[in-house]
């Protein structure tokens, strides 16, 4: 049977996706201190951490419900950048979402694609720009490219992953576009961008934790 995801699966991809966060306090923050200011682990993590405070009101909602309050709970707890785009990105996975209790993987992945469109838009940036774009978009590209090609679930579940992660460590190379990299001498470039780093984290999170319940 094709795989159906839920609220409460998400939920569970929600807290894996915490943990691998608050495990890379170090590593994200030395990131962003060569190409930044220091702060996206600590804008993520206090995401997260406000996401998990909201659990008896989260996890069992309906995932569109589930996206709309995700979105609006970054919204107010991270600070940066990534907050008000990650906001937006959730708050278009809820429309694109909408009216659905659990979605198939290909509804999953036209979300991401949604997620990374209203990213795109709201930040005015593009695949090589040095962003979390670059592991978002590849993720969600993998994934269609995929189901298309009639790949089983884990396969397609891993094809996003492997995407996200391979996209991330593209943006070494890159010089930068958008975010504060653009405002270095070197553009960044020789350091990967924190922000593509944990959003490859979340994704790869988010495949893990399907792959579980695939069993
Ligand atoms: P800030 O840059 O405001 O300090 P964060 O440190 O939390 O915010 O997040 C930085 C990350 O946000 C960057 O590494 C990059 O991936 C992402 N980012 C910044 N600006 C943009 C943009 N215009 N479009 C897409 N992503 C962006
Ligand atoms: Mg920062």
């Amino acid at each position: 049977m094709a795989l159906m995801i839920s609220g409460a699966d998400y939920w569970l991809a929600i807290e894996k996706m915490a943990e691998r966060i608050a495990e890379s306090k170090d590593y994200i923050t030395q990131l962003d201190s060569a190409t930044g200011d220091g702060d996206h682990w600590v804008n993520m993590n206090m995401g997260f951490t406000a996401l998990l405070e909201r659990k008896e009101q989260l996890k069992d909602l309906p995932l569109p419900e589930m996206f709309k309050d995700i979105g609006k709970t970054l919204m107010t707890s991270v600070g940066g950048s990534s907050g008000i785009l990650y906001a937006t990105a959730y708050l278009a996975a809820a429309k694109e979402t909408a009216g659905k209790t659990e979605i198939t993987l290909e509804e999953l992945s036209r979300a991401l694609q949604t997620m990374a469109d209203g990213i795109m838009k709201r930040g005015k940036s593009q695949p090589g720009n040095k962003t979390m774009v670059d592991a978002i978009v590849p993720a969600a590209q993998a994934m269609q490219n995929a189901l298309q090609a009639g790949k089983g679930d884990a396969e397609v579940l891993t094809a996003m992953k492997e995407a996200a992660i391979q996209g991330a460590e593209a943006t070494k190379a890159m010089a930068a576009l958008r975010g504060r990299a653009f405002y270095q001498e070197d553009k960044g470039v020789g350091h990967l961008d924190p922000g593509a780093v944990t959003m490859s984290y979340q994704l790869s999170a988010l495949a893990d934790s399907l792959l579980d319940q695939l069993g």
